[in-house]
């Protein structure tokens, strides 16, 4: 989806990445929980298609891009090589990703400028917040894959 302005700062192309196991109850897109409700790309097809708004900045979104963070690094690698800026959504914490995650969802992170993490949760579902659903859902800056000093969207 391109020009999208509730993924992040700016106008933004998002990919929906299928395939999400947390399941998260009030989840606004359960449809995206099946890998079955998906098609496959490959990167040049993505980069052809990102190509058509090159003004615009990417969002990872889903479904849960971790679980597919093999994939998405030559991807993701080549987005910044091109001066994009990349956020994430993902239910997983960061700290989960950190202490239990995969070598490439770790190389992932060190991709990823901004991470919005943690699974929505509907008794904390705040409609004010700002590019997320739950207020226990965070807006990381990373720097290299570490939380930077300056969190340039905490006010959020
Ligand atoms: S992580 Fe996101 S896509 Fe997955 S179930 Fe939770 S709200 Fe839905």
């Amino acid at each position: 989806m391109h020009d999208s302005i509730v993924d992040g700062p700016g106008l933004r192309t998002v990919i929906f990445f299928a395939g999400c196991p947390h399941a998260c109850p009030g989840c606004h897109n359960p449809e995206s929980w099946s890998q079955a409700n998906g098609r496959g790309y490959s990167v040049d097809e993505l980069i052809t298609i990102i190509d058509d708004y090159p003004m615009n900045n990417i969002t990872f979104s889903g479904g849960e891009p971790m679980i597919q963070a093999k994939d998405i690094l030559p991807l993701a690698t080549s987005l910044k090589l091109s001066g994009k800026t990349i956020w994430c959504y993902t239910g997983y914490t960061y700290e989960w990703l950190v202490d239990y995650g995969s070598r490439e969802q770790r190389d992932l992170l060190k991709l990823v400028d901004v991470l919005v993490d943690g699974p929505f949760i509907e008794r904390l579902k705040d409609s004010t917040l700002l590019f997320r659903g739950s207020s226990n859902q965070r807006l990381l800056t990373l720097e290299n894959g570490e939380i930077g000093k300056v969190n340039r969207y905490a006010f959020t």
